[in-house]
């Protein structure tokens, strides 16, 4: 029975290792962990910026314990009762709340940004994809119209796959629900800053996170509306290798700077600075 210890202890030496080490998902480095994440899981050989859960993006943005959260109740709703051959919407939801332990894929709230109060709603990929959904959409809009109210400078964090299509229309009504929130920031003249992460695409990036007075995204962020295959198949082209990139994107005018996660909350903290004046 000696190889069953043998594969144990493997098993262990494997979990210690995983404990310590990262793999950079894109140049496969090892990164001691502890440096991958005082570099907010940036990778020092390929400059690769991995997701990032919101809680990490919010830690990251934010004055230590300056995050209030709001609109903790808002959730999901399941309009269509919708279910597909890998089963309904609800157990999927149900199974998503559990592993992330959120209960929508925004988390919206006030804080500060070395010391200037903000608004805040950030997605986090994890739950279905950071998919636009009813609940999601009103935790955007609930953020946009507290920053109107009390004059103060919205900042959006976006990462999506677009609206969730388990909610049908009423998902892609929180396209217009949410444009028309932020709108009136720009009517009273409030600051809107969008940061768009990777990947930023469908309803959302047709919607609330390209309408920033500043849109800004992470350096090699994948931006965009259809997906490249779908593109290609369509017009029956070959697209350039950095097509739907941050630096493509900002090469064609659709964002206003690239930003390293390192110096994002320096970069935020100056425009906020200069958007009082
Ligand atoms: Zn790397």
């Amino acid at each position: 029975m000696g190889w069953f210890t043998r594969s144990d202890r493997q098993k262990v030496v494997a979990e210690k290792k995983e404990d310590v080490w990262v793999k950079c998902p894109s140049c496969s480095a090892h990164i001691f962990k502890e440096e991958w994440e005082k570099a907010f899981m940036v990778c020092p050989e390929c400059n690769h910026h991995d997701r990032m859960t919101c809680d990490e993006r919010l830690a990251m943005l934010l004055d230590k314990g300056s995050f209030e959260e709001r609109y903790t109740k808002t959730t999901t709703s399941d309009p269509l009762k919708f279910a597909d051959a890998t089963g309904s919407y609800a157990t999927k939801i149900e199974t998503v709340k559990q592993q992330t332990g959120l209960l929508e894929a925004v988390k919206s709230g006030r804080g500060t940004v070395g010391g200037i109060k903000i608004v805040i709603s950030v997605m986090d990929f994890r739950f279905i994809g950071g998919s636009l959904s009813s609940g999601a959409g009103e935790k955007i809009f609930l953020a946009a119209c507290y920053a109107q109210r009390h004059v103060l400078p919205f900042v959006m964090v976006s990462t999506s796959g677009g609206a969730r299509m388990q909610e049908g229309i009423i998902s892609l009504m929180q396209m217009a629900k949410t444009c028309a929130g932020i709108s009136r920031l720009h009517k009273f003249k409030i600051p809107y800053i969008s940061i768009l992460t990777d990947p930023t695409f469908g309803g959302v990036s047709a919607s609330y996170a390209l309408m920033g007075d500043v849109n800004m995204a992470e350096p090699g962020a994948l931006i965009g509306f259809a997906g490249r295959r779908v593109i290609e198949q369509t017009i029956k082209e070959e697209l350039p290798p950095d097509f739907q990139t941050a630096e493509y994107l900002l090469s064609h005018g659709f964002l206003d700077m690239i930003v390293k996660r390192a110096e994002m909350k320096d970069t935020l903290h100056k425009i906020l600075l200069y958007s009082q004046k």
